[in-house]
């Protein structure tokens, strides 16, 4: 029945995603572009879901134009091109992709490990310019040296791993407790970290609490000589700082690939006029900047193709919304066939009490093998498995549950 089911996938969204919801039978437009604001109020009427990555804007008046809109497939890591609040009051999930590309983060720093400490960014620049200029002072083996991790979670552990394969020794500051990979060991506080480590990398959300993370004075708990690595988010180092402790000579260099202020484009200019300090910046020795890459690999997009993708299918044929960003987070065990003509209800409705009351009167005829309800915010959503339903019970539940309260999809 899912040829009735159409999809819309802009931006070029990949032809294994296409054809993986082809053969499960929905309908799928694609095209390599973004669409307009206008251009979608006029389409997204005749679709049930859509999968879009950074530039699509799905602002309020695309979502109230999304008359059978049922659910949202962000092809990438951030969620802030949807207007969240208003597609969750809409009973719309919003799924991403947040945790593809740890690996590549993570050999990414690596890398950023042994360049600074080896200085052949700075050695390759100067070739570049025709200069050889071979040395070894102030060029070290990381080998033995201490590598401490600022939030351990799905790219700091992947990070520890790595790290004491190249034979460092690993330590990690969390606000939570995490048992530790290997030889890595939690430390009390990020001033012992600091004190401690000849690299200091940042893998911590962008929160109130980590604004500013690594200011003047954690700088200057650092060892001298030591190197700092940001590839978390922009705000969480306090740059003219950061240009003051290298301009001493107190760090050796530092990597920096997330900025507070990004160009919007390719091509668009790395200037005083995004962040007042780029200049100086850009000036410094041994200082590794990149625009935003950590995460961008071949591998990285491909599994958030797999991943999103797969959470569009798991909803849209089975109701499971485990991943979604603005909505309650519910699924049970798939049906197995041979169960005699079972039937899954699954009820978005307006969070309000008196609801399940209402829909359980429903269901109390049918043997109902499992059931699970949540909420978050205005909505919730419940799940049920019913065993035994003819098809024409099927209709006629269908029908009693849409006339209960609080109905957001009919
Ligand atoms: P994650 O949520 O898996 O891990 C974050 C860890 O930080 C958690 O263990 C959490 O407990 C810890 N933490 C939170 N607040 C803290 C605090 N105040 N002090 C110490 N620890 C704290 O996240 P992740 O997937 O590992 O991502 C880490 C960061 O990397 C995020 O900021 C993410 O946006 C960024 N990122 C950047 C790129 C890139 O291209 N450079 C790509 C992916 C992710």
């Amino acid at each position: 029945e899912n040829e009735d089911l159409r999809l819309l996938l802009l931006e070029n969204i990949s032809q294994e995603a296409v054809r993986a919801f082809q053969a499960q039978g929905f309908t799928v437009d694609h095209s390599a572009k973004a669409m307009s604001e206008d251009e979608l109020v006029e389409k997204i009427g005749q679709y049930h879901a859509i999968g879009i990555r950074s530039k699509t804007k799905i602002t309020e008046r695309v979502i109230k134009a999304a008359t059978k809109l049922l659910v949202i497939g962000c092809f990438c890591i951030g969620t802030n091109q949807v207007d969240l609040n208003t597609a969750s009051k809409a009973g719309i999930p919003v799924f991403n992709s947040p945790f593809s590309n740890s690996r590549s983060v993570a050999e990414l720093v690596i890398s950023e490990v042994v360049g600074l400490s080896r200085q052949y960014f700075e050695r390759g620049y100067e070739m570049r310019q025709g200069i050889w200029n071979k040395q070894s002072k102030g060029c070290w083996e990381v080998r033995g040296k201490t590598l401490g991790i600022v939030g351990y979670g799905h790219i700091g552990s992947q990070l520890s791993v790595l790290a004491e394969a190249f034979g460092m020794r690993v330590l990690f500051y969390d606000i939570i407790n995490i048992m530790p990979l290997g030889q890595a060991r939690q430390v009390e506080s990020l001033t012992d970290l600091l004190q401690e480590s000849d690299f200091v990398t940042l893998h911590v959300p962008e929160l109130p609490e980590t604004t500013n993370m690594i200011s003047q004075a954690e700088l200057a708990h650092m060892k001298k000589g030591a190197y700092l690595i940001n590839n978390a988010r922009g705000k969480v180092v306090d740059i003219p700082a950061l240009i003051e402790a290298l301009k001493s000579k107190h760090l050796a260099g530092a990597a920096i690939d997330v900025y507070p202020a990004e160009p919007g484009a390719n091509g668009a200019p790395f200037d005083d006029s995004l962040n007042v300090w780029s200049t100086e910046l850009r000036q410094l020795p041994n200082v590794i900047l990149t625009p935003h890459i950590g995460g961008s690999t071949e591998e990285a997009q491909r599994m958030i193709g797999e991943e999103v993708s797969l959470a569009l299918s798991r909803y849209l044929n089975y109701g499971g919304s485990v991943g979604a960003v603005n909505f309650p987070e519910v699924d049970l065990r798939a049906i197995t066939a041979d169960q005699g003509h079972n039937v899954r209800i699954c009820h978005v409705h307006n969070n309000i009490p008196g609801v399940l009351r209402q829909v359980n009167e429903v269901l109390s005829p049918y043997n109902v093998e499992k059931q699970y309800s949540d909420s978050k915010g205005d909505i919730a959503y419940l799940m049920a498995d019913i065993a035994d339903v003819s098809p024409q019970d099927v209709n006629k539940l269908r029908e009693l549950i849409s006339r209960t309260s609080a109905n957001i999809l009919t």
